[in-house]
């Protein structure tokens, strides 16, 4: 009897995986048309000087509303673009769109842009980013890139001369997501980072845990001694906010200062003379 019971779940374990690989199959499929169909679209963040309060820019987020099933999250559906390729597609499009859109504005403010370990690895990534600057006039030095550690380690040695030739371009990068996944000390020396991104995991309730805000003072450090500003991510309280300016912390981002949202909610930083939230 128990023999039969466990075969019996066995098969339910093998229905539900089917279940999942033909959920990943649809998904797959309609994400190959979902930027021609006009399903995807940006929204912003605002990025803040802890100092002062004003905003120094935006960062980039990848929505996807599905005709069916409504908004789906990137960390579902991203992982899905880098696995079956259509990133490439997906990614070209978020580079123009942002590049496109930061050009309009009439304050000089950055846009950053998460890109993935395939579009990295990617031939023509290089080529692409001088052309989406190129074709909309927006200055080198205005566009980040926001890279993963993660997304380094395929290929170093590839991803080393693509990093070094968008930094010829003119452009930013930041290492996002800073001590999550396979960090490494190192690799802030081995590539050419211009910002340190730590991850909002670390900086929530940062004002009230002691190991965290030893965590987070070393990450502060650390950056003072390699000439590299950082930004804390995710930060929702006063209190937070509070720790990371006495910390001399120069940039936060965070449901606090804003959540992200459509480009037009933004015009006073964009297009106005208010650089504060
Ligand atoms: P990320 O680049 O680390 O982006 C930060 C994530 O934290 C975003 O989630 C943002 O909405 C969320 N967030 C911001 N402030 C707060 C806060 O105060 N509290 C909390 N709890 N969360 C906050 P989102 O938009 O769901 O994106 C998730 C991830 O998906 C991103 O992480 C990024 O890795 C990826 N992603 C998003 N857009 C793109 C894209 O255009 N291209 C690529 N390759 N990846 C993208
Ligand atoms: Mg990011
Ligand atoms: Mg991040
Ligand atoms: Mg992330």
């Amino acid at each position: 009897r128990a023999k039969s019971e466990g075969r019996g779940t066995y098969r339910f374990f093998e229905a539900k995986m089917g279940a999942q690989v033909r959920e990943r199959r649809l998904l797959e499929h309609d994400l190959r048309h979902a930027v021609a169909r006009g399903e995807m679209h940006l929204v912003y963040q605002p990025q803040t000087d802890v100092r002062n309060g004003s905003v120094t820019g935006f960062e980039v987020l990848l929505r996807w509303l599905h005709p069916e099933r409504g908004a789906i999250s990137p960390a579902v559906f991203i992982p899905i673009a880098e696995e079956s390729g259509v990133i490439l597609q997906i990614g070209e499009w978020v580079l123009r769109e942002a590049c496109r859109e930061a050009a309009t504005w009439t304050n000089p403010l950055t846009v950053a842009v998460n890109v993935s370990a395939v579009q990295i690895h990617a031939p023509h990534f290089v080529q692409l980013v001088h052309e989406s600057l190129f074709r909309t006039g927006l200055k080198p030095d205005r566009l980040e890139v926001e890279i993963t550690e993660t997304a380094l380690i395929r290929d170093p040695s590839r991803a080393q001369s693509t990093l070094r030739q968008l930094k010829a371009l003119g452009v930013r990068i930041a290492m996002d997501d800073f001590g999550t996944g396979y960090s490494s000390v190192s690799n802030l020396r081995a590539y050419p980072f211009d910002k340190i991104k730590i991850d909002g995991s670390f900086i929530r309730s940062v004002d009230a845990n002691e190991q965290t805000a030893a965590i987070v003072r070393s990450v502060l450090g650390l950056g003072r001694g390699l000439g590299l500003p950082v930004l804390a991510e995710g930060v929702e309280t006063d209190a937070e906010l509070r720790f990371l300016a006495a910390e001399d912390c120069q940039a936060a981002q965070g449901y606090l200062m804003g959540r992200p949202a459509a480009i037009e909610q933004f015009a006073r930083f964009t297009h106005g003379n208010q650089l504060k939230p």
